[in-house]
């Protein structure tokens, strides 16, 4: 069997789910991403690992119906949110109806996993962007079994998850909402691992609560806050000053897939598509406490959203993509991902701060971008 190559291979875990004989296993390699494993002697050359694949059968790039500007009165919630809190609308809505919602959230060891619940207090631990790659694990297959009792399931992930999801089930659900967000890329598990050992001293079990969205210095300049015991923080910076925000969007630690990615621009077949309003260019729509951007992307996904009681805005896809390339742009590959790996192979994290200020823009760059910015 030719599962897809290893440069561009997400992860979706869609050909580990699908197989009946247990045949693939999701293996770590050395960056620290899951690739699926086929054990030969397992394998009795079904193709069902083929055919479910997201990169072997891509979709149809589309622009979205609609695109909204949208925030959530519940202030407390929009403050534990990313955005605008748009995802615990939709959850709530969904959990409304009897429904199952799936999206990430950590486990015990501070790394990212996918689960799902049934209740509004289930919601809190998916609240909140991770930017790290989650691990989907048997959700795929849990969604469908709800799916088959008749229940509403909402499934929230990156694109190329929701593209896995979608091939892995091989036909529509009336039952079925996925949401998606847009997607800069997802930094490798591993050197998040290895940041949370340094910043607590190889002490990660004394971490209670991680927020890489923290918004008491504003949604635009958010900070990262690791928290430990006793309200003692290990880490509580601005993002641009932090070590892992620095290499998640300076693209050191990128899965390699995200330079290419098979699902966005609408190809992940969503419903909806969920992301950070910025440059809403509207005072009465930007109190910098977290504005969500709406794309709807099918017919399944506008109905939702109309029976959904969210305050929103019609706006327009032109200036929601222009301050935000990642719905449709893949993020280039930088000449600094090698020398990265390298030195992290060596020495782990230790001195690649001074390989960070190498990517600093010359002065006469920064001046030009200060300049424009004014007007
Ligand atoms: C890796 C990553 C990269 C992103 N890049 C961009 C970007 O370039 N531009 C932009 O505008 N927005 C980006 N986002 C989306 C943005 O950060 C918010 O997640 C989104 O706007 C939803 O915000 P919210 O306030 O509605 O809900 P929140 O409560 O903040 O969002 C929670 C939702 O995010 C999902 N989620 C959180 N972490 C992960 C993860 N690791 N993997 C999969 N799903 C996850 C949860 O399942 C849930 O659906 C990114 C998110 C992630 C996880």
């Amino acid at each position: 069997m030719k599962i897809t190559s290893l440069t561009s291979c997400t992860g979706c875990s869609a050909c580990y789910s699908v197989c009946v004989k247990s045949a693939i296993t999701m293996t770590e390699n050395s960056e620290g991403f899951l690739y699926p494993r086929i054990d030969a002697s397992k394998c009795i050359e079904c193709g069902k690992c083929e055919k479910v694949c997201p990169i072997l059968h891509t979709e149809q790039a589309h622009k979205p119906l609609n695109v909204y500007a949208a925030i959530n009165p519940n202030e407390e919630i929009r403050r534990e949110s990313s955005s605008g809190g748009i995802f615990t609308m939709l959850a709530e809505f969904i959990l409304d109806k009897g429904g199952v919602v799936f999206g990430a959230r950590f486990n015990e060891q501070w790394e990212v996993v996918h689960d799902y619940t049934e209740t509004k207090d289930g919601l809190a631990p998916f609240r909140g962007s991770k930017y790290v790659q989650s691990n989907v694990g048997e959700t795929f297959q849990q969604a469908k079994a709800f799916l088959s009792q008749g229940r509403k399931v909402m499934y929230t992930g990156t694109p190329c998850q929701i593209a896995g999801l979608r091939r892995f089930l091989g036909k529509e659900y009336g039952n079925l909402l996925t949401v998606d967000v847009v997607c800069h890329g997802v930094p490798s598990p591993l050197v998040w691992r290895d940041y949370l050992r340094s910043v607590t001293s190889n002490k990660i079990e004394q971490i209670t609560s991680v927020k890489f969205r923290v918004k008491s210095t504003g949604w635009k300049n958010y900070s990262v806050k690791i928290s430990g015991q006793e309200g003692n923080p290990f880490v509580n910076e601005p993002y641009r000053q932090n070590l892992f925000m620095q290499l998640f969007l300076k693209d050191f630690c990128l899965r390699p897939s995200c330079h290419t990615c098979p699902a966005k621009s609408g190809k992940s077949g969503s419903d909806l598509t969920i992301a950070d309003y910025w440059g809403i260019n509207d005072p009465d729509w930007d109190d910098d406490r977290g504005t969500s951007l709406i794309l709807v992307q099918s017919c399944q996904g506008q109905q939702l959203l109309d029976s959904c009681d969210i305050p929103k805005k019609q706006t327009n896809y032109e200036d929601a993509f222009i301050h935000n390339p990642s719905i449709e742009k893949n993020v280039v590959k930088n000449k600094f991902i090698t020398p990265f790996w390298q030195q992290y192979h060596n020495d782990g994290l230790n001195n690649i701060q001074s390989l960070l200020n190498k990517t600093k823009p010359s002065i006469v760059k920064r001046l030009y971008r200060y300049l424009r910015s004014l007007i």
